[in-house]
Order: structure tokens, then sequence, then C-alpha cells
């Protein structure tokens, strides 16, 4: 059999391109972590090959009895991982996750309330022309414009309001923990389910470092790419009394035939969220963001108009606003990737710049733990950070911070073993 350098090049060229500038550069988008070689293995299987609609023993296809004992392996780590009562690992990404959950717990044309997009939502929490948005009559809640948190006041407000059937407690963007028992108590007041969409701090909650919404949710959806550091793809979680809802309306509602390789990398990631290295890790991860937090907060930022939401983080991630800054998001992505260091830019609460350009940046610490960062490298990282977010930081200072990304880059050598 031919490899694929030999069969294509040019794809080879491009994947070969990729796991370079992720080997040479700092990779801090906080949605984004890197697979262990592992649970690559896992998901580059023959399991690619096999056809298994339904579930562990009750397939629509023969030959399926060693990828029932994968999914199965997959679906009691999951439920032992996060004390849940039933897991459905087969969602193929995030959004389908919360596209399932949604169709077991609703019908179209019932309320949703969830977190506004513009204020850290994610899409699929009811965007106008997502599915969310187009099948749901949405209510949004927003942050408070002062402290930036989450304004569990209009929260209550506007469920007595609207009497949502489902509140949706999750985001993409925010720097903070929630409070899944004011939610459920909230939920429970006007008689509505509760979503937890834990797909960015999934891994924190692995860890213990990060309260668990488990016990408060109806249900529980989370990607397993993220801070979960596992191949790209859902997982929904649930009480038993959801589990068949659940299990069809992911199959056959929203999905064909389950992708059993990537179920296999979400076992073996699984497994390894469960184990004290990667408990140690996600440690580094919190470390990481409070020393960001914390730079990106002194004097010589304060006066370039660079600010951190909320004053500070809980999380994996910092929310820089740049709206009293002569960088706009835009400006400042490009002026970070141009030193090697990948972020995204972010609209801030209120912003006032448009989506394409926006007032702020999302910066997380996942990869760069997951490459073996510790507080020493972070600080680092951080002040080359600070001072790229100069409006003074001329050819000479980006050329003197490039090498100094380098330097870290090379401290830290990521998929040595790969070609
Ligand atoms: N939910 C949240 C909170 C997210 O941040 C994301 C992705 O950014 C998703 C769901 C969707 O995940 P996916 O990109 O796998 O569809």
């Amino acid at each position: 059999d031919a490899d694929l350098a030999a069969v294509d090049p040019e794809v080879a060229e491009a994947v070969a391109a990729e796991l370079n500038r992720q080997q040479s550069t700092l990779e801090m988008i906080a949605s984004e972590n890197f697979a262990p070689a592992s649970v690559l293995e896992a998901q580059g299987s023959v399991l690619t090959n096999k056809y298994a609609e339904g579930y562990p023993g009750r397939r629509y296809y023969g030959g399926c009895e060693h990828v029932d004992v994968i999914e199965t392996l997959a679906i009691e780590r999951a439920k032992a991982l996060f004390g849940a009562e039933h897991a459905n690992v087969q969602p193929h990404s995030g959004a389908q996750a919360n596209a399932a959950a949604m169709t077991a717990l609703l019908e179209p044309g019932d309320t949703i309330l969830g977190l506004d997009l513009a204020h850290g939502g994610h899409l699929t929490h009811g965007m106008k022309i997502n599915f969310s948005g187009r099948l749901y009559n949405v209510v949004a809640y927003h942050v408070d414009r002062e402290t930036g948190r989450i304004d569990m006041a209009e929260v209550e407000r506007l469920a007595t309001e609207h009497k949502p059937k489902l509140i949706i407690a999750g985001w993409s963007a925010y720097p903070r923990q929630l409070d899944f028992a004011e939610f459920r108590r909230i939920a429970d007041s006007v008689g509505a389910k509760l979503m937890v969409d834990m797909a960015h701090f999934a891994g924190l909650v692995a860890a213990g470092l990060h309260p668990n919404p488990v016990p408060y949710a109806d249900v529980v959806t989370t990607t397993t790419h993220k801070t979960l550091g596992g191949p790209r793809g859902g997982i929904i979680l649930s009480k038993q009394e959801y589990a068949k809802k659940i299990n069809s309306a992911v199959f056959p509602g929203q999905q064909g035939g389950p992708l059993e390789h990537v179920i296999a990398a979400k076992a073996v990631a699984l497994k390894i969220a469960a184990s004290e290295e990667f408990r140690e890790r996600q440690q580094r991860v919190l470390e990481g963001a409070k020393i960001l937090a914390e730079r990106l907060s002194a004097s010589d930022c304060a006066s370039a108009g660079v600010r951190v939401l909320t004053g500070g983080t809980d999380v994996h991630l910092v929310l820089v606003d740049l709206v009293n800054s002569e960088l706009d998001g835009k400006q400042a992505e490009d002026r970070l990737h141009d030193i090697g260091i990948t972020v995204n830019r972010n609209a801030v609460p209120f912003d006032p710049r448009p989506p394409m350009v926006t007032s702020g940046l999302r910066i997380g610490t996942p990869a760069l733990a997951t490459r073996g960062f510790g507080a020493e490298d972070f600080t680092e990282v951080a002040d080359i950070i600070a001072r790229a977010l100069q409006p003074n930081a001329d050819s000479a200072v980006l050329e003197d911070l490039r090498s100094r990304v380098a330097v870290l880059a090379k401290k830290h050598p990521l998929y040595a073993n790969k070609n």
C-alpha cells in the first residue's frame, strides 16, 4: 500500500506544513489542544471502515463485535469520569451534540434561553441563522456591563417573563465559572429543563478543578477536543430518564453511521483524562491563564488601553478588551500571528467594532500546557504578549519577540517522533 506522500503529494505537503506550523508557533486558541499520539493512532485506524448504525449490542450492521467493545469503553469511561447516569458518545461534533440534545428536549417553536453570542455564547445557543435560532424561539441573556459577569438577575427575570422550555448554561468566551445551582433553581422555578454545554471547560471538570455541572443539569453536552484534549467530536451526558430520547435524537434523529474511529479516540482521551498526569496538566492550564491575566493587567498594559475582562480568570482563557487600545482585535491578532503566537480575535460584550474586526482577543493556555509549559514559560509568554500589544512595538521589537517565541517553541518540542 502506497503511503500518503506517494499517492497524494499535494495533501501530504500541506499536512507536513501544518505539522511544522504547530511545532514552530505557540498555539493559544482557547478551543484548541494537541491530541496525543495514542489518540491520533486510534483515529487513524481501520475503524474508519466500519458501519455501525445503532448502539452497542443493537446494531443495524453485522461485524460490530469489536466496535461494540470500543464504544462501550467510551460510554463507561465518560459516565465514570463525569459521574453521569447516561452517555452518548456518537455526536460528530459539539454542534451536533447540542442539536441532538435540543431535539430530545424540545419541539420546534419552543422557547429557549441562552447566553447571547455577542456576550460569549455559542452559535448553537440560539444564533439567528443557526439551527437553534431557526427552530426555536430564542431569548438571550447577557453579561453585566460593569462586572462582565453573567447577570443572573436578568436570567431569572427573562425566565420568569418568557417561561422557556430550556435554559442553556455554557459559553465559548467567558473567563469565569458558572453558578450551576442558581441556574437549576431558576430553571425549576419556571418548569424549564437545564442544559449545560461544558465544551470549553470539560477538561477542568474532569480534573476536579472546576465545578461539575452533571449533578445539576438534565443534560450536559461537551466537545472532546478542547480542554479535554481528545479527537474532534461531541458527547452527551444525561440523567437516565432522558437516555432513550437522547439516543434516538442522535441516531436516527441527527446522524447516520457513528465514526467508530473517532469514538475509539474519544475512549483513549477519556482514559487519559482520568489520570493524575492529566490533572497536573490542567493545573498548569489554570496557572498559565492566571499568569497571563495578571501580566495583561499591569500598568504598561493599562496605559496602552489593554484590559482584562472581569479583571481575571477562573478557567483556561483570558478575554482581552481592546476597546481603548490603538489596536483593534484584528490588528492585535495579526500582530501576535506575526511573532508566532496564534490567538483569535473576539468580540467583547457591547463591542463598538464590527464582528469581523472586534475589540478583543481570546487567549487560552490548554495547548501550551499540553506541550509542557509551566509557570516560568507562561510568565515569558505573557510578557511577550504584553509587549506585542504596546502601540510602539516597532519592527525591531517584534523581531526580538519573534526570537523569544522561537526559543519557547524549541524548549517544548511537539510530536517529536512525527515527520
Ligand atoms: N459548544 C461550545 C460552548 C463551543 O464553544 C463549541 C465550539 O466552539 C461548540 C459547542 C461546537 O463544537 P464543534 O465545533 O465541535 O461543533
